[in-house]
């Protein structure tokens, strides 16, 4: 187990206490021979399917909504949103930033209204994923094409050595959050009263809504718009776009994702400087909206001690692994 792994893969001291094993591991080798044979979780599929449908359905009748229920579907976008970028990512995957009690609260409430597994599991995930990025061990590997890291590996049993490496990080961070670790204990309830009950009773209640088009617009509609968006972070991402900081990566700067996916899209940035708390080169005024929310979280003291890698080594960076594709602000 690493642990106080004060270097990044390409020897670049970090900042401060640094013990999140988000860090790419080039020894894991994968194992040779054939690959274990693709077991299908058809409990996954069919509910996956069933949800699909079910937002489709939300968009046909979305006309028939009234404009505060419009607005409000947009409010529980974004709040579930933050949930997984500002919260599951930024903060408990790679710890770029540190949240007070409050602030921890209201994303452990966005992230339940995300349903995208318990923090826990997300960050595990996630800490596997950057660690051994498109290999066997990386749950959402690229390299096994757009529809797997999509939404292709939900609908599978993982592979054995995401399970194998996933068991062997470094979690006593998320383990010692009681916020993280009270959502796990009651995830189930709080998915239910969150990302369903809520969004469905809010506009039932406050302007007289119809309970059916609050359960299909601002909850199964905006549930299956904030996951596809979240995906594509591990698909388009993996996939299209520049790669200006580490051309040796798959990871990309993709634009479309960014402004889906408030923020997450400058993915070969991120790759290669994960513990950046805006997830980019450039601040919260380039589509990213979860750093501007964490500038926020900053200015009226619920966050602080915000991670950033210097331009300096940025630049060292850009020309040493770029793709020359680097333009300055
Ligand atoms: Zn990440
Ligand atoms: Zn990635």
């Amino acid at each position: 187990m690493v642990k106080n792994s004060d270097q990044t893969q390409n020897g670049e001291t970090r900042a401060e206490d640094r013990t999140v094993e988000d860090v790419f591991d080039d020894t894991y080798k994968e194992k040779d021979g054939p690959k274990p044979p693709r077991e299908i979780v058809w409990r996954n599929v069919v509910l996956m399917a069933l949800l699909h449908i079910g937002a489709l359905y939300g968009l046909t009748i979305t006309p028939s909504a009234s404009i505060p229920t419009l607005l409000w579907t947009a409010v529980c976008f974004f709040i579930s949103a933050l949930g997984v970028t500002a919260g599951a990512h930024r903060l408990w995957s790679h710890r770029s930033y540190k949240a007070s009690l409050p602030l921890r609260i209201f994303l452990a409430f966005g992230n339940s209204m995300a349903f995208q597994n318990d923090i826990y599991e997300w960050a595990r995930d996630h800490r596997v994923h950057h660690k051994f990025s498109e290999t066997d061990a990386d749950p959402h590997n690229a390299q096994r094409g757009f529809f797997f890291s999509h939404i292709g590996w939900l609908l599978v049993r993982k592979h054995p050595d995401v399970i194998e490496k996933g068991k062997k990080l470094d979690l006593s961070d998320l383990k010692s959050d009681a916020v993280v670790m009270f959502q796990r204990k009651h995830y189930k309830m709080s998915v239910l009263l969150v990302c369903f009950g809520v969004p469905m009773f809010v506009p039932w209640y406050l302007w007289g809504e119809s309970l059916w088009v609050g359960y299909f617009v601002p909850g199964l509609l905006r549930y299956a718009i904030v996951l596809n968006a979240t995906w594509l972070v591990n698909s388009a991402a993996h996939m299209w776009g520049m790669r200006p900081y580490d051309s040796h990566i798959n990871p990309r700067e993709n634009m479309f994702v960014a402004l889906s996916a408030i923020g997450e899209g400058f993915h070969n940035y991120h790759h290669t400087f994960p513990f950046d708390y805006a997830t980019s080169e450039f601040g919260g005024g380039k589509l990213n909206l979860t750093t501007s929310f964490i500038d926020l979280m900053c200015s009226v003291g619920l966050a602080k001690d915000c991670k950033r890698a210097s331009p300096e080594i940025v630049m060292a960076r850009v020309q040493r692994t770029g793709d020359g594709s680097h333009k300055t602000g």
